[in-house]
């Protein structure tokens, strides 16, 4: 939480808690946080970061496995993957940045209070650290969210998995199945078949990545399956048994089946944490689905008390936690910020090949009524791709047919989460394709394929 000249405001200090900090004490507020652990939640310590670094071994091992096709022979050996080497580079990715969080912190003046924190007194903007009671101007909640199990079934660590298990992992299992086939466990899949585990994802809606462009989703089920990966979708887990081995049984379209795995990694979303900690008895409203509910700027419904990151009722994303974070504060200091435009934030999903987008989907854009044009380029013909190696994928716009503003931008492909910052940039100034079309793209870039995609809208493409 975050605070002001009368005595202190305070977020717990994710993304969230932390970006509210760090923007409240360059703008001079005075601010505490109350944090029980080190700095930094879910992202830098058991999400985000680990994630992607572990995400990165895997990479390093298919470029290595594929070195040859460059011309650069290893011989008889094959490379070999140290998960203990892996993690320990992991954790000191993840100390690193955690000692930069705190150093800013500190260097910005916030008081870290390291003590479970518990909303006392919600209109008077009391919370208790502790055996300490801190009291500010304003309340910043950012208490974050838990792995969601599955019914009836705890994690054990051993043969259930969250994603904090299998973060921390010290042995690749044999046969993983993936329960879950949104963007964590795509991700995770994804890592763990580099890895050399056998991998099935099962999810219950009719494709992997609920949310994302069916055409992308698709793309990535089909690439999933040419890497060995097995994805059931429109299915349903009945039955886990066995203690060593799991047997596990579910409904497909194509009937019941059955399987034997090592390990089940659950990856069916996130529940925001809210209870336990005075919200509802301070008169904070919770929605049904456990999400505190706020205005546009962040306030909840009780005066002078803000929420913001995963405890909110948005979309599970650390960056959307540090945006909800400045509204927050620049609601504090009065400054009457303008909300987060939700639909416009940007993915990206780091399994391979990446996800990543920004803006509606096809269906949305044409669902809101839009009549659309789109234009789908793939990686297979830019130079940039085919020399890295990556031909696989490609970007797509989505433009309104009558004006051609750019209404979403979806990218698979070699460093999609990287090359979607052109797109969110388009899709939030409003840009037309034609003014994207104007732009000159370095060449030999696989930016290129966004410059040409937004050309071949307007009907006069240069490749294709
Ligand atoms: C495997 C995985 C991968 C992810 N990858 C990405 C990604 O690539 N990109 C992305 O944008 N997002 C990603 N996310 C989501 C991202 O981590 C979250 O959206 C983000 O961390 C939410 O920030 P937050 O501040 O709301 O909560 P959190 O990060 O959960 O932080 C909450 C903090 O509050 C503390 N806390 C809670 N209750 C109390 C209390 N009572 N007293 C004191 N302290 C308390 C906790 O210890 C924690 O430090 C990923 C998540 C997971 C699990």
């Amino acid at each position: 939480m975050a605070g002001s000249d009368r005595g202190s405001e305070g977020g717990r200090a994710g993304p969230g808690g932390y970006a509210a900090a760090l923007y409240g004490g360059s703008a001079g507020l005075k601010v505490a946080v109350v944090e029980d652990q080190r700095v930094g939640g879910t992202c830098l310590h058991r999400g985000c970061v680990p994630a992607k670094d572990l995400l990165q071994t895997a990479e390093v091992l298919r470029t290595v496995r594929a070195a040859g096709d460059f011309g650069v022979m290893l011989g008889d050996v094959e490379p070999v993957l140290d998960l203990a080497v892996a993690q320990a580079r992991k954790q000191g990715v993840v100390d690193k940045l955690t000692k930069g969080v705190e150093g800013l912190l500190k260097a910005r003046g916030v008081t870290t209070f390291s003590a479970w924190g518990t909303l006392a007194d919600g209109p008077n903007h009391v919370v208790r650290a502790g055996d300490t009671e801190v009291v500010g101007d304003a309340v910043v909640l950012a208490t974050g969210s838990y792995p969601r199990a599955l019914p009836g079934l705890d994690f054990d660590g051993a043969r259930i998995l969250s994603s904090e298990h299998v973060l921390a992992m010290e042995k690749v299992p044999a046969r993983a199945l993936v329960v879950g086939g949104g963007a964590i466990g795509c991700e995770f899949a994804s890592m763990l078949s580099d890895f050399g585990s056998e991998v099935t994802v099962l999810e219950m809606a009719p494709r992997l990545l609920p949310g994302a462009d069916e055409q992308v989703a698709d793309f990535l089920g089909r690439m999933f399956k040419r890497r060995g990966i097995t994805v059931h979708t429109d299915s349903r887990l009945t039955s886990i048994e066995g203690t060593t081995e799991l047997e596990v049984g579910f409904e497909s379209p194509d009937g019941p089946v059955s399987l034997t795995v090592d390990q089940i990694i659950v990856s069916i979303g996130r529940g925001p944490r809210t209870a336990g900690m005075g919200f509802e008895e301070a008169g904070v409203e919770l929605l049904s689905s456990g999400h505190v509910r706020t205005d546009g700027r962040m306030e909840t419904t009780v005066p002078g008390i803000y929420a913001v990151g995963d405890i909110v009722d948005s979309p599970q994303l650390a960056h959307v936690g540090f945006a909800e974070a400045i509204v927050a504060i620049g609601a504090i200091l009065g400054e009457d910020p303008a909300p987060v435009e939700y639909e416009r934030v940007p993915w990206g999903i780091y399994c391979h090949p990446e996800v990543a987008w920004a803006g509606l989907t096809e269906e949305a854009a044409t669902a809101r009524g839009h009549e659309i044009v789109k234009s789908v380029h793939r990686f297979g013909g830019n130079s940039r791709a085919l020399i890295i190696g990556e031909p696989e994928g490609f970007v797509k716009v989505i433009a309104d047919a009558t004006d051609h503003t750019v209404l979403g931008v979806h990218v698979i492909g070699p460093w999609a989460t990287e090359l979607v910052t052109e797109g969110y940039l388009a899709v939030n100034w409003e840009a037309t394709t034609d003014d994207i079309g104007r732009l000159v793209h370095a060449h030999p870039t696989l930016s290129e394929l966004l410059g040409e995609s937004a050309l071949a809208v307007g009907g006069r493409g240069l490749h294709g």
